[in-house]
């Protein structure tokens, strides 16, 4: 009847919460213990500009292996590790492998993603400069990546910390635009290099109008601020004639390369393949 099955419904929305923290908490103690145990890896993945195809640098993605239950997608661990400071412990340990890899290429940046977590963190901006200085990088070959929802909560602050990262040489990026909580009116106070498009649009662009003309929107915002317009999760040549109808400035997915291990990024930014795509069209990499 109407009353079992309503109390079953509730044991069972019981027996899905009971799961829901089980599994956060398996995520959060093999998280803490990933690094020690070697579990984790930094993968590179290139990010092209449009017209020449040239490589311009690649966004660090973070990897968890698993004994346990094989491969954890960032997507998953990194909301969970944000809601503590595990987030700052793997933060500190990507930037470092990202500092390693951006010195064996000769003159590529490296893109990294920082949480709003990090990017709130006190002294985020000094703690960075320390690190990159004592690794011996140019911030130039930084690019930080942050959402919109790590600017809008404060929006002054948040821009005078663009500014600072911006005066000491390191590029920003605001990733995912177009996917968070926009504010168009405040985002003119924010010192930027480049508007990243998220892979949502870019994968919608021959199907939905609606996707095509948020891209042409973003692109045009982009241009009028004067920076660059990252397209990412580009996985067919007719996205990228759509894309460059609509003006990105720049490529980054599968059509070209996946994320790689350090040592073939490495290669590939010291290879002629660099000047080879320049000839004859995209690079394409195996996974
Ligand atoms: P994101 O920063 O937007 O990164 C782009 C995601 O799109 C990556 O997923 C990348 O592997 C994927 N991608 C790139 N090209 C294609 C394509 O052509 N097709 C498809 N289907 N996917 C493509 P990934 O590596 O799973 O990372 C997911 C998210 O996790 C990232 O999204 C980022 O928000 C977060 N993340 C990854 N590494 C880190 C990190 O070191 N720190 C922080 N705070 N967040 C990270
Ligand atoms: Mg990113
Ligand atoms: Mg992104
Ligand atoms: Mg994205």
């Amino acid at each position: 009847d109407a009353k079992r099955g309503g109390r079953n419904m509730a044991r069972l929305f019981d027996a899905r919460m009971d799961e829901g923290v089980r599994v956060r908490r398996a995520v959060q103690d093999g998280l803490s213990r990933a690094i020690e145990r070697g579990e984790l890896d930094v993968l590179f993945q290139p990010i092209l500009a449009n017209g020449s195809l040239q490589i311009v640098g690649f966004e660090a993605l973070l990897r968890w292996y698993t004994d346990e239950f094989g491969p954890i997608s960032p997507a998953t661990f990194i909301p969970i590790a944000e809601e503590s400071d595990l987030i700052h412990e793997l933060g500190d340990w990507v930037l470092a492998r990202s500092l390693e890899a951006v010195k064996t290429w000769p003159d590529h940046y490296v893109s990294i993603n920082f949480s709003p977590r990090q990017f709130g963190r006190t002294n985020f901006v000094g703690h960075l400069m320390e690190t990159v200085q004592r690794a011996g990088v140019d911030p130039r070959r930084l690019q930080i990546e942050i959402t919109e929802t790590a600017l809008f909560d404060d929006v002054e602050r948040a821009a005078e910390t663009l500014y600072r990262l911006r005066q000491m040489g390191f590029r920003v990026a605001l990733d995912d635009f177009g996917t968070g909580y926009s504010n168009l009116y405040n985002i003119r106070k924010f010192a930027l290099d480049a508007l990243k498009i998220d892979r949502s649009f870019t994968d919608g662009l021959a199907r939905e109008p609606v996707s095509a003309a948020i891209v042409r929107s973003i692109a045009q915002l982009g241009q009028a601020l004067n920076v660059e317009v990252i397209a990412e999760g580009v996985e067919t040549e007719a996205q990228v004639a759509l894309l460059t109808a609509a003006g990105a400035s720049h490529f980054q997915g599968f059509l070209f390369a996946h994320p790689l291990r350090s040592e073939d990024a490495r290669l590939l930014a010291g290879s002629g393949l660099v000047a080879e795509a320049q000839e004859c069209g995209p690079v394409a990499i195996a996974p």
